[in-house]
């Protein structure tokens, strides 16, 4: 068969790799000028590593990403080192990436709440039965099960950090995906993220994929027993088509489909991400943080504050201090239409309370990654909700970070279900 795959990010490029070897003709339409999409770094001429726009790592129970790395005989260049990640408490931060750290955290004082907070997160790790959760929200299923004190100190500021005002609406099987698929040793690979994307584009291109780069896909349409895709202006035919890109563009790539799949494409929710990465000439948490999940209401401009350099060695970078200032957001949100350079007024004076030291003459550069798609939102109910990767139009599919349900979104899922749309195209 002659396939299309739309988007080369890490979903799209499994897929080929699997439709390749199953020996059809297959070539990928990328709209940027590189692959890895979401996932994909960037470097400076310094720098013998690139830093993901948007930060990123694995966990160790990524089994569909790192059993894809097995297979193309790259695993020696994964690494795990074991950063720190802290949680705030009145103005500090304490180590919460462990059974014996969370049992020390003093924000849940030391007893019945410790002990709700220990049995929710024990239950939530053993029990597989997430279509009885995925019925109620988050919000209730915590507060009925964890308590009014334990919800609203661990897991209530998370939900409003990722979900915003859909925060109450969120279904208590993303919380359980999240505690469930979770380890405290991330990983990351030799030269960041974009090396894998560029290594495996390279692979790809050496079985005979061909990827398009700066090739925007505009539609594709059924006519007779073969899709047309449209891209600068040139139409080619296929015999099947892959989308991976986000459901609003996917109705927009092809108005065709039946009224009630677009309607169920469009009715999706999902947040958007901003997100800062600096250059700074020192270190800023000196304890050697990497990551700092901050409540929105201890009056912080951001969710997130990773500093990339305490996971992965300075010297990669030329001796630069990386750190990531992020959070996920409403596309319209005021952090979309502003400048770099009011997106850090608004975060550098925050960053004197992760270190006392800091001036703003520590900056070297800042580069400012946006995203309209960065995290569905999974209602009540969610499962019957998910588009089929099988679209109604005969050869054409679909499958992008909304279809991964349970699971939360991440490239070991893209992978997943890259592959699984590769097998039903088979
Ligand atoms: C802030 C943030 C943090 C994250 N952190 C992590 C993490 O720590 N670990 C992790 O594993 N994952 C993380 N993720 C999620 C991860 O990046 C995604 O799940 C994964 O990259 C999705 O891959 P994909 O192939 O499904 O889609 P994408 O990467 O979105 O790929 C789709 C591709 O389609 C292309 N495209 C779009 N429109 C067109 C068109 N018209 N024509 C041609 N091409 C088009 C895009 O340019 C893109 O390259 C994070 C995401 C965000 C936003």
């Amino acid at each position: 068969m002659r396939i299309a795959i739309i988007g080369a990010g890490f979903g799209g490029m499994a897929a080929a790799y699997d439709l390749r070897s199953s020996g059809h003709e297959v070539i990928i339409y990328e709209s940027a000028d590189y692959v890895g999409g979401l996932a994909s770094g960037f470097k400076e001429l310094n720098w013998e590593w690139s830093v993901e726009k948007f930060y990123h790592h694995w966990f160790q129970s990524d089994k569909y990403m790192l059993g894809l790395i097995r297979e193309l005989g790259w695993e020696d260049k994964v690494i795990f080192p074991r950063p720190l990640t802290v949680m705030y408490y009145k103005g500090k931060f304490y180590p919460f990436d462990s059974i014996v750290k969370m049992a020390l955290f003093p924000g849940l004082g030391f007893g019945l709440d410790k002990i709700r907070f220990g049995f929710v997160g024990l239950f939530l790790r053993l029990t597989n039965n997430w279509k009885a959760l995925e019925k109620v929200t988050a919000d209730s299923w915590m507060l009925k099960w964890a308590g009014k004190n334990v919800y609203e100190k661990m897991w209530k500021p998370l939900l409003i950090g990722k979900f915003g005002p859909f925060y109450r609406d969120v279904n208590m099987a993303w919380m359980w995906a999240r505690i469930k698929a979770r380890t405290t040793r991330l990983g990351t690979f030799e030269g960041g993220f974009q090396n894998f994307a560029n290594l495996f584009a390279e692979k790809l291109r050496g079985m005979g994929v061909e990827i398009r780069l700066g090739a925007r896909v505009e539609s594709i349409k059924r006519e007779q027993d073969k899709l047309i895709v449209r891209s600068d202006g040139k139409s080619e035919s296929f015999d099947k088509v892959l989308v991976t890109t986000s459901p609003n563009l996917m109705a927009k790539l092809s108005p065709d489909l039946p009224e009630n799949y677009l309607k169920g494409l469009l009715e999706l929710k999902s947040m958007g991400a901003v997100v800062m990465v600096l250059a700074l000439k020192h270190q800023l948490s000196e304890e050697g943080y990497y990551w700092f999940n901050l409540p929105k209401e201890a009056g912080y401009p951001m969710l997130a504050l990773v500093e990339h350099t305490n996971f992965v060695s300075k010297e990669h970078f030329g001796g630069d201090h990386i750190v990531y200032a992020g959070d996920y957001l409403e596309v319209g949100h005021e952090y979309f239409s502003m400048s770099d350079q009011q997106l850090l007024d608004r975060f550098a004076p925050a960053f004197k309370k992760f270190n006392p030291a800091f001036e703003r003459d520590w900056v070297k550069k800042v580069w400012v990654n946006k995203t309209n798609y960065a995290q569905p939102v999974p209602l009540v109910n969610h499962s019957k909700n998910i588009p089929a990767i099988q679209t109604p139009i005969e050869g054409l599919y679909f499958a992008s970070m909304s279809q991964v349900y349970p699971w939360d979104r991440g490239t070991n899922f893209a992978v997943e279900i890259g592959r699984r749309a590769a097998r039903m195209m088979k």
